[in-house]
């Protein structure tokens, strides 16, 4: 199948689910066709189809939100926190009332098996609700100055009009993770969801409509025109902050467009995650722990384990346990009964996938596991180990970004810190070992923004979820993640 041949009828099932989503950029409070009328099609990487053709914004799109956002901003601001607390908990729970239409949406749209799309529906659920929590909880300062003669004053206040720029592999929870604590803070934003993935953005911004978000103060912006568009918005100067979840070679240029105009970046970039398991671990645990930072989401997360680095003693025995695991996944539609992992989001993101395991086969790694498209009727691939992979394979270098799970086998702690440290990312990493004490260690040693110590889920709307080195700046989540949309002032008072 090629891009040229997609099917333009769509199932029941996906005409039922679509009709209520709508297709137009909010702006302003209102539901618009884009300035010059075109259009971005949507498809259902399972099966090609066509499902929806959604407004594809412009620059003039984009420069409009920006004015509709500033313009509410100040009524935004002044809005009790209560009462913005309150309009992000109707959130939530319109977002649990609707999950599993929202789940299945997002299944439609993104590929992902059923059950990863409704963990996500219900992750991002609860950064609504725990930003309508932290919402009442921007707490200020205030302390003697050193030298006695006056007080510091510090209050916290919304930094203003922001740029949410956020990636197709979870449509619902990086919107909501942006948007949650921004509008906790008080701020207003224009949300630019990716091309490949607007409804669940959109289905998303109507609940937040009938939650009672006043007009003007999230305004969303499909486009197909990213780079101009955010780059208008970027050099306007009523914009102060801008949230770019994606990948690094996206994020940088973000950052250097940024530094025009000074403007706040908080980057979720990309990740390539060790999953490190010492002699002493316990192997069943392991092993699912494996399964589950491996293939959530069908490998397609930014936190996914990417390179497996396992002590020798127990390399034969993990090997063997996580391929036989890796095979009995049942791969096919995303929304179809029982299946496990669905297609890849896209044509080039499969060929990658393939790219990368021929790289790494012909410098000599072993195949233990899959290998193979596996189904030719959409984005496929199957669910691969490779063991003995050598050093200087792409594979162990690049975001694999699919079902593959790459082993290098180590002897010492040291060897294995340093092979894990071994990478410019460094967003998550995760240790499997019976010894607490050398689990804190090298929790210490490894260069990464968030650890997973004998834990394979990190993600926690209540944790500062970031990353170090190239993985990003920031945090999301958390109390941190109302800090990225605040601005400290600092009041020098004598009283
Ligand atoms: P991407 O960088 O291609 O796109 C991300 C978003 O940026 C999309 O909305 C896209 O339309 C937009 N974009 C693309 N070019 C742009 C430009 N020049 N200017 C402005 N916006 C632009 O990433 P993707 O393929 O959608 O997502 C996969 C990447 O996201 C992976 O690298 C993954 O690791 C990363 N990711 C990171 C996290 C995290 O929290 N660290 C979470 C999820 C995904």
């Amino acid at each position: 199948m090629t891009q040229d041949t997609l099917h333009p009828h769509r199932s029941a099932e996906a005409l039922a689910l679509v009709a209520g989503v709508p297709t137009g950029l909010y702006i302003g409070g209102a539901w618009v066709a884009s300035a010059d009328g075109r259009v971005i099609d949507v498809t259902d990487p399972a099966t090609g189809d066509l499902l929806a053709s959604v407004a594809d914004g412009t620059v003039e799109d984009g420069l409009a939100a920006v004015a509709a956002a500033y313009d509410a901003g100040p009524a935004w601001a002044a809005t009790p926190p209560r009462k913005r607390s309150e309009i992000l908990r109707r959130a939530f729970e319109l977002m649990i009332e609707h999950s599993e239409d929202l789940a299945r949406l997002i299944t439609l749209e993104n590929g992902k098996a059923l059950p990863d799309a409704r963990g996500e529906v219900a992750y991002a659920a609860e950064f609504f609700r725990w930003f309508s929590e932290e919402a009442v909880r921007a707490t200020g300062d205030v302390q003697t100055a050193p030298g006695g003669a006056n007080h510091i004053l510090v209050i916290r206040q919304p930094i203003g009009v922001s740029i949410l720029v956020t990636p197709w592999n979870f449509p619902a929870a990086m919107a909501t993770r942006k948007i949650g604590p921004a509008l906790a803070a008080g701020c207003t934003v224009i949300l630019k969801p990716a091309s490949e993935t607007p409804l669940t953005a959109l289905a998303i911004t109507a609940l937040l409509i009938e939650a009672g978000v006043p007009a003007g103060v999230v305004n969303v912006l499909p486009s197909r025109r990213s780079g101009p568009v955010v780059s208008a918005m970027l050099h306007d100067d009523r914009v102060r902050k801008i949230s770019f979840t994606g990948s690094t070679e996206v994020g940088q240029r973000l950052l250097r467009e940024a530094a025009d105009l000074v403007i706040s970046c908080s980057m979720e970039l990309g990740g390539n995650a060790p999953f490190v398991v010492f002699d002493d671990a316990d192997l069943d645990a392991a092993v699912a722990g494996a399964m589950l930072a491996k293939m959530r989401n069908g490998g397609e997360a930014c936190t996914a384990a990417n390179r497996f680095f396992v002590q020798r003693g127990i390399a034969p025995e993990f090997t063997k346990r996580f391929a036989a695991a890796m095979a009995a996944l049942t791969m096919g539609p995303g929304l179809g009964d029982g299946i496990q992992v669905g297609p890849l989001v896209n044509e080039p993101g499969r060929d990658k996938v393939e790219e990368l395991i021929a790289d790494a086969v012909q410098r000599g790694a072993e195949l233990v596991t899959g290998g193979a498209r596996g189904r030719e009727d959409g984005w496929y691939y199957q669910p691969t180990v490779l063991a003995n992979v050598p050093a200087g394979s792409s594979i162990l270098r690049e975001e694999i970004f699919g079902p593959v799970a790459p082993i290098v086998t180590f002897d010492t702690e040291d060897e294995g810190v340093r092979l894990a440290n071994d990478t410019e990312y460094g967003l998550v990493a995760y240790i499997y070992t019976a010894d607490l004490a050398r689990g804190l260690r090298v929790s210490e040693a490894l260069e990464s923004g968030m650890i997973g110590l004998n834990r394979a889920l990190v993600s926690d709307p209540a944790a500062p979820f970031g990353g170090v080195k190239q993985s990003g700046l920031g945090r999301e989540g958390g109390h941190d993640g109302l800090l990225e949309f605040m601005e400290s002032k600092y009041i020098a008072v004598q009283w």
